[in-house]
């Protein structure tokens, strides 16, 4: 086995990692992960390290699920590979067609293959577009999407996408794709003195606004994610969604729910859409359908529009090399049916979902922490400066990277999105688990609140 120092030299020499600052990421060397079981990693040191980020959001079975390992070793075997295009089909594509239609809400009988979830929202553009197209409205061809939302990083997913540093880099958002406002109550609502549910009225009526002022007869579809994800674990009040969807309905707007996060079991439901109350024509998925064992992404597509699409469409002209990869079926196959099998969905309903969200109300006593909130096994903290007032942290001192480095420090990947601790821990975690990740926690708190102190950031 290499050391960590060579591995680090080999690294920071040719890989050029997403997301990341190549020069100090190479002066710092990155942390070697090399193995993982359960919901605990071990790196290239031996250090354990409790993966309360289930890797990228997605590893909701665990680590070390043998039935998925088999899934894939006999697919491999088999067939591993075939295509799609030509009228053919392999077994596992068709297999977890008829699955996912089985578990997702009753208007979805249909899906479209992708390798990711980037992928699956360029689907999303393409498919939408096309719709109306077909319909004789081509005239309809804009997307409203919200600041803040995370959509993947491909050209299409990067511009529904929220994140201003990303489309500051490379001439984004492409043409015919809005942004509306994030209902972040904290944020938005909290400075106006308005409840949670009256900001959340508030927040999708933006939305009508915006299509109004674009005009109705111009708006293809609106997506979001039914809990914003990467933009820092941002929880709508219960009244967002749905007005969202009437207002889609009033327009006979498409609703799209991005589900790459919330889908399959996440929010303690299949789809974050049951758990925040909408209805979606189209719902894009990728992590949690294969538990990030092997790529996959698609989009289930609602009745109103498959019907067109199959009817009226002739040739949809879109499609990826790895549309429903035999291997990758096979392996979310397995991924579902463990899901099912252990109940996965049930026991983050109705056991660790509750059971976090009362322990993160408990964490509300802590002086740096001015609001924690959970949906499911996603869960947020803020750090403020001062409880009373709400008081943020000057910028300059980056509290969360602060707290993250003592969490990494101490055998806890948690996630910093500037002031909001994030977490979104496997769904097989258990009671006893919840509570050593909760110890460490508070013990990291405690050092960055000392660290605070120190250094005069409270006064
Ligand atoms: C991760 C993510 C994507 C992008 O998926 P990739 O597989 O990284 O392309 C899209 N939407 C949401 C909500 C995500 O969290």
């Amino acid at each position: 086995m290499r050391s960590t120092q060579d591995w680090q030299r080999a690294d920071a020499a040719h890989f050029l990692h997403p997301f990341t600052d190549f020069q100090s990421l190479a002066r710092k060397g990155s942390r070697v992960i090399t193995r993982a079981d359960n919901i605990y990693l071990t790196d290239s040191d031996g250090n354990r390290i409790l993966d309360a980020m289930s890797g990228l959001w997605c590893v909701n079975v665990g680590y070390g699920q043998q039935a998925l390992v088999d899934a894939a070793t006999q697919q491999m075997q088999q067939l591993p590979f075939y295509n799609a295009f030509f009228q053919t089909a392999t077994p596992p594509a068709i297999e977890l067609a008829e699955l996912l239609a089985e578990v997702t809400p009753p208007q979805f009988q249909h899906v479209f293959f992708s390798g990711s979830g980037s992928e699956g929202n360029d689907t999303v553009v393409r498919m939408v577009r096309r719709y109306w197209d077909i319909l004789g409205q081509p005239q309809r061809s804009v997307i409203i999407s919200r600041t803040n939302a995370y959509h993947g990083s491909t050209m299409a997913g990067a511009s529904l996408g929220g994140m201003s540093g990303m489309h500051a880099q490379g001439g984004l958002p492409i043409p015919g794709i809005e942004h509306i406002e994030q209902p972040y109550w904290w944020k938005h609502g909290r400075p106006q003195g308005l409840s949670r549910e009256a900001f959340g009225l508030q927040a999708a009526r933006w939305l009508e606004e915006r299509i109004l002022a674009i005009g109705p007869e111009k708006v293809a579809a609106f997506i979001g994610e039914p809990v914003q994800g990467a933009g820092g674990v941002i929880i709508p009040p219960s009244t967002y969604w749905p007005e969202v969807q009437r207002i889609c309905d009033a327009y006979g707007i498409l609703l799209v729910s991005d589900e790459v996060i919330c889908g399959f079991g996440r929010t303690g439901h299949w789809f974050g859409c049951e758990t925040l109350g909408s209805q979606p024509d189209l719902m894009t998925f990728a992590k949690g359908v294969t538990s990030g064992y092997v790529p996959l992404g698609g989009v289930m597509v609602g009745n109103r529009v498959a019907k067109v699409l199959i009817e009226q469409g002739g040739e949809f002209e879109h499609g990826y090399t790895y549309s429903g990869h035999p291997v990758a079926c096979a392996v979310a196959l397995a991924n579902i049916r463990l899901i099912q099998r252990l109940g996965l969905v049930e026991h983050v309903r109705d056991d660790v979902g509750p059971y976090l969200a009362e322990q993160y109300r408990g964490l509300m006593d802590h002086p740096l922490v001015g609001d924690a909130e959970t949906c499911g096994l996603m869960g947020a903290l803020l750090l403020v400066r001062n409880k009373a007032t709400g008081d943020a942290f000057p910028e300059a001192v980056s509290i969360g990277m602060v707290c993250r480095g003592h969490c990494f420090a101490n055998g806890l990947i948690m996630r910093a999105v500037g002031d909001r601790m994030i977490i979104a821990p496997p769904l097989v975690i258990t009671r006893a688990q919840i509570d050593e990740m909760m110890a460490l926690i508070r013990r990291c708190l405690d050092l960055t609140l000392a660290d605070a102190q120190r250094s005069g950031w409270l006064s």
